[in-house]
């Protein structure tokens, strides 16, 4: 994690390495602040919200996460390294699933070089609701 930091340029900290390494190995990869902020504080750090939202903010402007804006203007931050993908986003209980469609890929650079777009990256979120959530929606409904 100390190699990671400074070769992002970042200053070495016990709280940047703990915060890093935390994101690393979470099972969950799309993380708001607050999510961060119980994780890292249940393994017995002692790291203030403010402390995790500016370091969240400090490892986006160093390229080592990506921030997404979602409806609703939550925020979730995943690690950069991931390949490009795209979200499926339950509006009940907020789970946010990775896909990835080389069709979809296609059709979106085609229109961008129809209209002479060079794209840096895109954005595609659907909303709705999950497996789960239409399941236990049907459960209550019948009792
Ligand atoms: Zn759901
Ligand atoms: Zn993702």
């Amino acid at each position: 994690m100390q190699a990671v930091l400074k070769d992002s340029g970042l200053k070495v900290t016990h709280q940047r390495c703990k915060l890093l390494e935390f994101i690393n190995q979470v099972d969950e990869q799309h993380l708001t602040v607050e999510n961060i902020y119980q994780g890292i504080n249940a393994q017995g750090e002692n790291i203030g919200l403010t402390s995790v939202y500016r370091m969240m903010s400090d490892f986006e402007q160093a390229g080592l996460v990506t921030r997404r804006l979602l409806e609703s203007e939550k925020t979730i931050y995943e690690l950069s390294n991931k390949p490009r993908h795209d979200h499926l986003i339950c509006l009940t209980c907020g789970k946010v699933i990775d896909f990835v469609d080389p069709l979809i890929e296609l059709r979106l650079s085609l229109a961008a070089e129809h209209h002479g777009m060079s794209i840096h990256h895109h954005s595609l979120n659907m909303y709705g609701q999950c497996f789960e959530c239409q399941k236990a929606h049907l459960n209550e409904s019948i009792t």
